[in-house]
């Protein structure tokens, strides 16, 4: 039995949602932004701590508003029984470019974990730097908080044969 956890990739366009799902996944990076236009549901699977879980991680093109209209059904599928208590993980992704930052690292980390009571992570989807720290992160949060949504004990193998599993 394996389970199965959702995840919502949200932000701005052109932050690098595809890129860190990518790097994620399929540990490749492109210079060149493409952006989103269809949603797309990656189905990795990741062992942390010994288990083993099936995660589908939900890449959408740009909205206009969240949560988005119910005539514009985005993520409500995937999200079944999402309520407030869904954790939040706040990304800052292309740290490489840490000399364009507009506010320091510690500002913006006291700003989500304090005001927002949201865990922070910085990353570079470009270096593949804190990537796979941030899916830990998240993971082992929504496990703790007894997130885990189904069971599932199909398509694991496939999963593994196309070398999609990251052990944390
Ligand atoms: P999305 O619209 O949020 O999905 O953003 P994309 O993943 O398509 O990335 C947008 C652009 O930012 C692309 O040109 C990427 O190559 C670039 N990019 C993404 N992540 C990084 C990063 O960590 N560092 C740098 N320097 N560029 C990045
Ligand atoms: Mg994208």
């Amino acid at each position: 039995m394996v389970e199965t956890l959702s995840i919502a990739v949200i932000g701005a366009p052109g932050v690098g949602k595809t890129s860190i799902i990518r790097q994620f996944i399929y540990n490749d990076f492109s210079e060149v932004y493409t952006p989103t236009r269809t949603r797309y549901v990656y189905r990795p699977s990741v062992i942390l701590n010994g288990n083993m879980y099936e995660l589908k991680i939900l890449d959408v093109p740009p909205i206009s508003s969240f949560p988005s209209s119910s005539s514009q059904p985005v993520y409500e599928d995937n999200m079944e029984g999402s309520s407030s208590e869904v954790p939040i993980l706040v990304v800052g992704n292309k740290r490489d470019l840490q000399r364009q930052r507009f506010m320091p690292r510690r500002a913006v980390s006291v700003l989500v974990k304090k005001t927002w009571k949201c865990g922070y992570v910085e990353c570079s989807a470009k270096f593949n730097w804190h990537v796979v720290l941030l899916f830990k992160e998240l993971l082992g949060i929504a496990v703790a908080r007894g997130m885990r949504q189904n069971h599932t004990s199909i398509r694991l193998q496939g999963a593994l044969q196309r070398n999609r599993c990251t052990i944390m």
